[in-house]
């Protein structure tokens, strides 16, 4: 059995031996983009490489990215727990090509890696590639002798990826691996796609045009190739299992909140050890990029998850801060993989107990208003959005919070009521302070206020790169 480190070595060393420069992760915080909250995708550090404005000595390149799918457009967090197949961070293993080789040598290696470096039977693997690409649909037929059966042609924009509304974009083909009929789900494109059978393992992009304003696409005169593969996914597959959380590197941390909370990880309490396993690798690697808890932007974003997985903890009946408690573990797991981790570790360490240690006080007086509210709610009902606010408002509950909390039974938190709230809170204030003459600290405190309570920072949602589709 592959462990998670070698695996990620397979592939970096299988596309050095084929001429690539093996890149390091960029930091989850992008450089020189205001626009991005993190980065989600292996293409994101080479974005200027592929639209021409930057040269790198080299034309191919392998990477493991590490990547944050907690906010903006690529938001998994809510899939975390529930889904075997999404974390809020994850690795992206990735081979580009810069104008190098396309679509008929990226697919030939991505067939060759995934069959004999890794072994995996031909029959338990199906494709899809975009409506429109012949081209591909001749290619896997020529290259991996797949039935038509198993190239499945998608006309959505989820095979056909941009990276904004201009610019370079084109078709792509992903690889999709199936766990077996004993796991509820369907063939992609299939009404129940989205089940865990079948799990999308691999993502090929061939950027083949260039779209200017209005639609008109041209081609592009070297065309280039970006792909992303998950790890924790390939991982999976190679161990045997189709459960993310139960390969090596996850079975290790939640053996460790097992032990500490006294609480079996595969009864009634499972999801709450996968969010806590999840949301402490993300906070961690976050906070080591130098991302810290706040209430704006992406401080904001580390803040919820930081707490989403303390109420995780409170729910396996943790008396005292746990998270910190799993960081050795973690550095034991990737320290070697991303040293920035050892380097960090106190300060992750203090910064988890910190939040944790002052957030449990609120959370448990917030956590029995809540009940008491929901209390008489079924199914399909919604918690008044003035409860919301107040839980986010006095007992610092992010609004994710109270809808995860409420999820598994059904309910929902009426967001617009929410924000009436808010908007009402912020009207009141504005009245307090009207009539005082002092324009100029109204000028500088409305502006800092608004900012401060924002639920959600909203700046980052327009991202120009968006990554493999
Ligand atoms: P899905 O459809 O399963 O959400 P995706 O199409 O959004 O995946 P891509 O944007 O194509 O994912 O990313 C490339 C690869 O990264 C995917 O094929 C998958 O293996 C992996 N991946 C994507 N999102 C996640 C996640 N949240 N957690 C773990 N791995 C992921
Ligand atoms: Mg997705
Ligand atoms: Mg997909
Ligand atoms: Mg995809």
């Amino acid at each position: 059995m592959s462990g998670v480190n070698e695996i990620r070595s397979t592939f970096l060393d299988y596309f050095k031996s084929a001429g690539h420069e093996v890149v390091a992760s960029s930091p989850l915080v992008p450089r020189n983009d205001p626009t991005l909250m993190f980065a989600n995708s292996g293409m994101v550090q080479f974005k200027n490489v592929f639209t021409g404005q930057e040269k790198r000595p080299y034309a191919r390149a392998t990477t493991a990215q590490k990547c944050v799918r907690a906010g903006g457009k690529h938001n998994d967090l809510d899939n975390v727990g529930y889904t075997a197949r999404h974390h809020t961070f994850f690795e992206m293993l990735g081979n580009f090509s810069f104008g190098d080789y396309f679509k008929e040598q990226a697919i030939t290696h991505a067939w060759t890696l995934i069959t004999r470096e890794f072994g995996l039977p031909k029959d338990k693997l199906t494709v899809t590639v975009y409506s429109e690409d012949d081209e591909a649909h001749a290619l896997w037929k020529k290259i991996a002798g797949l039935p038509d059966s198993r190239i499945i042609r998608i006309p959505t924009s989820d095979n056909f990826w941009r990276m904004g509304d201009t610019g370079p974009c084109g078709p792509c083909s992903e690889i999709f691996y199936d766990h077996g009929d004993h796991i509820p789900g369907g063939p992609p494109g299939s009404p129940d796609e989205d089940g865990d059978r079948f799990i999308e393992i691999w993502n090929l992009v061939f950027m083949q045009y260039e779209e200017a304003a209005g639609g008109i696409r041209t081609d592009l005169p070297r065309p280039s190739i970006d792909t992303g593969m998950g790890l924790e996914r390939i991982a999976a597959v190679l161990q045997g299992t189709h459960d993310n959380y139960a390969i090596d590197l996850f079975a290790a941390l939640i053996n460790a909140i097992a032990e500490l909370t006294s609480v079996a990880s595969d009864g009634p309490m499972k999801a709450s050890h996968r969010v806590i396993a999840d949301h402490l690798r993300c906070s961690a690697f976050l906070i080591a990029d130098g991302v810290l808890p706040s209430n704006e932007g992406r401080g904001y974003v580390l803040r919820r998850i930081m707490r989403r997985g303390m109420r995780h903890a409170q729910l396996l009946g943790a008396k005292e801060p746990l998270l910190y408690k799993l960081v050795p573990v973690l550095t034991r797991e990737m320290g070697r993989a991303y040293p920035e981790l050892l380097r960090a570790e106190s300060l992750i360490s203090e910064t988890l107990k910190l939040e944790e240690t002052r957030f449990r006080t609120t959370l448990a007086r917030g956590l029995t208003l809540l009940d008491d509210a929901a209390r008489d709610l079924v199914s399909g009902q919604s918690l008044k959005g003035d409860v919301a606010f107040t839980l986010y408002d006095t007992y610092g509950f992010p609004l994710d919070l109270t809808q995860d909390a409420l999820r598994a039974r059904g309910v929902s938190v009426d967001t617009e009521g929410f924000d009436a709230a808010m908007q009402q809170q912020k009207a009141k204030a504005r009245a307090a302070w009207a009539g005082t003459g002092e324009a100029a600290t109204e000028k500088l405190w409305f502006p800092l206020r608004d900012r401060v309570g924002a639920t959600e920072f909203l700046g980052y949602d327009t991202e120009t790169a968006e990554g493999v589709v």
